[in-house]
């Protein structure tokens, strides 16, 4: 009936690359490199929603050895994990997750994340749970050299 699921992911952060996180582009005077946007947030909710009906994991799904996914918005890595689960017969009952990042703050832009992603997994906002922490400028985090998501997915069965 319910299937669980997390997801972690990690990026490094490099000076003239985009900051996406959420499916948002935030203003940040470094953005995460990757094959694709990048998009560090949105790649653990997919690990997750993939990880809760152990379909693998998003370099499974999605190569970076693939030119199809250079570059590509995570939004559309997002709607086709998603119609993996719908395929499934599963919907999406809540999303929890939290960002790792020293910088710039989150908290302005979160709504827009939880608008973003509620509107691809066809849930409320209510039902998608975003915070974000520094690391107390610990670690690789803290040095600003990267930053981490971790998502945790419920999903239930269609009746
Ligand atoms: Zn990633």
């Amino acid at each position: 009936m319910y299937r669980i699921g997390s997801g972690i992911d990690f990026h490094r952060l490099v000076e003239g690359r985009d900051l996406w996180l959420g499916g948002v582009k935030i203003p940040a005077e470094k953005g995460a490199l990757g094959h694709s946007d990048a998009d560090v947030l949105l790649h653990a909710i997919c690990d997750a929603l993939l990880g809760a009906l152990a379909l693998g994991d998003i370099g499974h799904h999605f190569p970076d050895t693939s030119q199809e996914f250079k570059n590509i918005d995570s939004k559309i890595l997002l709607e086709r994990t998603i119609s993996l689960v719908w395929g499934k017969g599963y919907e999406v009952v809540n999303v929890d997750a939290s960002l790792c990042l020293e910088k710039p703050k989150i908290k302005p832009h979160i709504a827009a994340m939880q608008q973003t992603i509620a509107s691809i997994l066809k849930v409320t906002i209510e039902d998608v749970g975003i915070k974000a922490t520094t690391m107390e400028r610990m670690g690789f985090v803290g040095r600003e050299e990267g930053l981490a998501a971790m998502a945790t997915v419920l999903l239930k069965k269609r009746g």
